[in-house]
């Protein structure tokens, strides 16, 4: 179907897309016996381009298994014009969360032709459901090469995840929803101390401490809680997102603090970004579709559609922050690392866990680790400079869509130079042991990053090797810092000279 559709101009869009859509999704059609295929999905997305021309259906990559990994994007606009925009993105966990994707088809057809078809007059929505193909396709949580997509947005190692931030740069979009289920029997640790969890939905905005203010602020104490009270009045019980529970001797926290989850890194790209997950039911239980299916979708599609309405319903609070953290992330100071400690004023937290035995809830006390401690902050730089990059390090670097500038020549700079203590560990923290002041003058082939630019902020937090989400934490890149030895990753706080200048 054209873009520029004749029905659009005339203003019947609404009425034309509601009669058209093709109404039952894969899995209604599969009658909830089984989840979709990857191409039964794709082919809903080709459905429903064809059938409306307020849809169109975009290639974000292809997965490692060569399978399409497509976006829905939904829009209202003139033609070359466009709302800002939403962003859902479900089943990066493929085959073992896969009700997120099922429930964005019925979004989708909620915001083309249905109850929420209004949402389009303000913003475009673009929806990625089947963000891990393969593994939907294969019976796996991780992608084709076993990878945990979810903790792979550091090193940006996979197609999938790659295709993710190619979404996020070409979208641009003011909020993003990232779309998971957490399975209540985790067989292979909490059941074996004969519990099960027991949440119906939890929510997280992200949470990374070197987010602007602005959008932390926003996204953690305004709209994170409204997120909670609008699944609970849509008749969902829901809560805070608490950190996997894999032990009742564990203490609890709200998840990842690093760039290596999907929320944190749309949260340092610029906008409001949130986790939820809502029950993955027991597979040991008896439900009347396969593995509860069906509810499972219907829990997954109230989350969504409470995001959308908060969405709109906050949309003039979140254009001003998004666009009002686009000038604070060049000025603000960038923490650089966070770890969740014990809450002194609040030692333990009170959950409700499900006993395997009896299937009756029981309260437990955990420590409560949902304090955050930061440390390392520094000054925003201005620029960076990389005497003797790697290609690894400069495709890093590009996959996370970074500018830089390569030099011919060599260049005088004023540069903070640092030594570290490499850390025993890979992926653990390197030590500061000295800093100064002084000039160097690189060598050709340095590179020059210029931190204003979209992704300026990402910059430190991706090089500075006290950074809790530092390439230099990777096994592939840890070489590079040696104990004691002066770091090749220079901060220059000022302006750059060339050589020779005065
Ligand atoms: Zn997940």
């Amino acid at each position: 179907m054209c873009w520029l559709a004749a029905a659009c101009l005339l203003g019947a869009c609404g009425a034309a897309a509601a009669a058209d859509l093709p109404s039952a999704t894969p899995l209604e059609r599969l009658h909830y016996q089984r989840i979709s295929h990857a191409a039964e999905i794709d082919a809903d997305l080709e459905a429903l381009a064809a059938a409306t021309p307020l849809a169109r259906k975009e290639s974000l990559g292809l997965s490692l298994e060569q399978r399409p990994l497509s976006a829905l994007l939904l829009s209202s606009a003139k033609p070359g014009q466009s709302h800002p925009r939403l962003m859902l993105v479900g089943s990066q966990h493929g085959a073992a969360e896969p009700a997120g994707g099922e429930a964005m088809l019925r979004l989708a057809r909620q915001l083309l032709g249905g109850d929420l078809r209004d949402v389009l007059d303000e913003f475009d929505v673009v929806l990625v459901p089947d963000a891990n193909p393969d593994g939907r396709d294969t019976g796996h949580r991780s992608n084709a090469a076993r990878v945990n997509l979810n903790t792979d947005f550091v090193r940006l190692s996979q197609p999938e995840s790659q295709a993710l931030v190619t979404a996020l740069e070409r979208y641009a979009p003011l909020a993003v929803l990232d779309v998971h289920e957490s399975a209540v029997l985790k067989r292979k640790t909490l059941a074996r101390e004969g519990y099960l969890t027991d949440f119906d939905a939890q929510f997280e905005a992200a949470n990374h401490p070197a987010i602007p203010s602005v959008l932390r602020e926003l996204g953690q104490h305004t709209l994170l809680p409204a997120l909670i009270a609008d699944a609970r009045a849509a008749g969902l019980p829901a809560q805070r997102y608490i950190g996997e529970i894999t032990s009742i001797h564990q203490a609890v926290s709200n998840g990842g603090l690093s760039l290596r989850n999907f929320r944190n890194l749309a949260g340092m790209s610029g906008a409001l970004a949130f986790l939820v997950e809502t029950k993955l039911d027991s597979r040991d239980d008896q439900w009347p579709t396969w593995r509860n299916i069906e509810a499972r979708v219907a829990r997954s599609l109230a989350c969504q559609r409470a995001f959308v309405r908060r969405m709109q319903a906050e949309r003039a609070a979140l254009a001003k922050a998004v666009a009002s953290a686009k000038v604070t992330a060049q000025k603000e100071p960038v923490t650089l690392r966070a770890v969740y400690a014990l809450d002194h004023d609040h030692p333990t937290i009170e959950l409700p866990l499900r006993r395997l035995a009896d299937r009756k809830l029981e309260t437990l006390s955990f420590a409560d680790h949902r304090r955050v401690k930061t440390s390392d902050e520094i000054p925003m730089p201005a620029t960076y400079v990389v005497s003797q990059p790697s290609d690894a390090l400069r495709t890093a670097l590009e996959r996370h869509g970074i500018h830089y500038e390569r030099q011919s020549q060599g260049f005088e700079l004023p540069v903070v130079a640092e030594r570290f203590a490499r850390p025993k560990h890979a992926y653990s923290r390197a030590r500061l042991l000295t800093h100064s002041d002084k000039f160097i003058t690189t060598a050709p082939g340095a590179l020059l990053i210029d931190l204003v630019q979209a992704r300026g902020r990402l910059v430190p937090l991706l090089l500075d090797p006290r950074s809790t989400s530092s390439l230099f934490r990777l096994p592939e890149f840890s070489p590079l810092l040696e104990t004691g030895k002066e770091f090749g990753v220079y901060r220059v706080h000022k302006g750059v000279m060339r050589a020779g200048s005065p």
